[in-house]
């Protein structure tokens, strides 16, 4: 769907106008094409002083690995072939993609002043499209102590600030590490540090240890996808053929030219079937065999306000994005539907997390799912599978493009890349969680919303 507003604004002359009358002027977000490498510029490093020098020495490789130019806080040559932050500062033309901070060491309120004193100076020196990433612990490794407990939540806060601060759709996460998953980082830094997570800000991702053998690769998979004619489901269906992975693409019936079409563009098998047949979990594992992903997808909308909303809209959304999914997931894993490795990923809703007026129906919906998507990531972590959810914001597709023109403009705008994502946003950040590397990935629920204001 084609958004006027923002093409405008690519002009000089629509800018000046917009910047005149306050309006929001949204950039051309970067986003990944295939071949592009995962780091584009310069990073700043920055570490924290403590003992605690696991997640030092892991971005130390990693740096080196990706044969990243590095100015770093610890002076020159950390990682090899870095160079000092303050020297490179000093070249008033320095700038840098990437900023990098490992904020794992930091136990107290006083402490935290370290986070300041590296992004005080480089706060103006964030390139367009740059990644700001903060290392932390999460919960389970603060536990009682306080002071190290207050520091590692404190840096969320920053975090979300800086990502609306920043604009020229910089984006900026917290990555909560537990120690001795530090082996985990790579496939989440990858992903975060390149252009695949153009509308992800602001989010905190929790990587824990991992069952899972991290060496493995997406290509040859077999992944499931639902409500893949159109959409975000065909964006899914193309990142993850791009992958490499062997896509079924699942739709109603009533769409099979549509979804023939697209299982035929990326070399995938077609699978019409509606996911409220009783029988359509059993249709699955007949039609696909043992899956190594399943991406539920498929969703509807049946906009009332509550007391204008008749039972067979309410039943329609409840029973398509939600009960569908659990019995689906229900029976896959009962009937040794799953591999081993297997990843699920649900498509929730920021609807789902701040409510919305007009969607009492969907809104349930999508927060039930992110119930089950929590639940049963508890069931699967004594295992090597995962369950993780995205929650979009807006995105552009037929679904938002039913909106209203001044409720779907305002949509559109309310968020840090005052922008609409587009359906590949969603899909590369599936692509991410669905990795048979991305092991240590299960129960985050992340949202692809260019940090929405609705539910923040
Ligand atoms: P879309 O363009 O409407 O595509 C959804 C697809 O799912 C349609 O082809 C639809 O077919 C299919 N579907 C519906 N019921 C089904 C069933 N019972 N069995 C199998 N397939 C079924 O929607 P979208 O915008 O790409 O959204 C995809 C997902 O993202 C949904 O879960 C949606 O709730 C979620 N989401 C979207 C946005 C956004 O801004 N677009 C934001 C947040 C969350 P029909 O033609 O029959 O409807």
């Amino acid at each position: 769907m084609s958004d006027r507003y923002g093409e405008l604004m690519q002009s000089s002359i629509g800018r000046k106008v917009a910047k005149n009358l306050g309006l929001p002027v949204p950039i051309k977000l970067d986003r990944y094409e295939a071949g592009q490498p995962i780091l584009r510029g310069e990073v700043a490093l920055g570490l924290s002083q403590g003992d605690d020098a696991s997640v030092r020495a892991l971005l130390g490789e990693y740096l080196i690995a990706l044969d990243a130019k590095v100015a770093t806080n610890q002076g020159d040559d950390y990682p090899a072939k870095s160079t000092s932050l303050e020297s490179r500062l000093s070249d008033e033309n320095a700038r840098f993609k990437v900023a990098i901070f490992d904020a794992t060491n930091i136990r107290s309120a006083d402490e935290l002043k370290q986070v300041y004193d590296f992004f005080h100076p480089i706060a103006r020196r964030i390139k367009s499209s740059g990644r700001i990433i903060i290392i932390a612990r999460p919960e389970c490794c603060t536990g009682t102590d306080v002071g190290f407990a207050l520091a590692q939540r404190a840096v969320l806060g920053f975090t979300k600030s800086i990502a609306k601060e920043f604009k020229k759709g910089i984006t900026a996460q917290v990555l909560y590490v537990q120690k001795g998953a530090e082996s985990e980082l790579p496939h989440t830094l990858d992903f975060f540090i390149s252009a695949k997570s153009a509308y992800v800000s602001a989010q905190p991702i929790t990587i824990r240890k991992s069952q899972a053998d991290t060496a493995d690769e997406l290509n040859g998979k077999k992944v499931l996808v639902t409500g893949a004619s159109r959409g975000i489901g065909k964006a899914i269906a193309q990142v993850l053929a791009r992958e490499g992975a062997k896509v079924y693409c699942l739709d109603v019936p009533q769409s099979l030219a549509d979804l023939q079409a697209v299982a035929g563009e990326i070399g995938g098998h077609a699978l019409p079937l509606d996911i409220t047949a009783t029988d359509a979990a059993e249709q699955i594992i007949k039609a696909c065999g043992k899956l190594d992903g399943v991406v539920h997808n498929a969703g509807v909308t049946r906009d009332k306000t509550l007391a204008n909303m008749s039972e067979e809209q309410w039943n329609l959304v409840m029973n398509i994005n939600l009960a569908a999914i659990a019995r689906i997931n229900d029976y896959l894993l009962s009937h040794d539907g799953l591999s081993a490795q297997a990843r699920i990923v649900c498509v929730s809703s920021i609807s789902g997390i701040a409510g919305n007026l007009g969607q009492s129906n969907y809104a349930m919906s999508k927060a039930g799912v992110i119930g089950l998507v929590e639940a049963t990531a508890k069931l699967l972590s004594d295992s090597a599978r995962t369950i993780n959810a995205v929650a979009p914001g807006f995105i552009e597709t037929k679904m938002t493009g039913q909106i209203p023109f001044a409720i779907r403009e305002a949509g559109r705008r309310m968020n840090s890349m005052s922008q609409g994502g587009e359906p590949v946003d969603v899909a590369e950040t599936i692509a991410w969680m669905l990795s048979p590397k991305a092991g240590g990935i299960n129960g985050n629920i992340v949202r692809v919303c260019g940090q929405s204001v609705l539910g923040a």
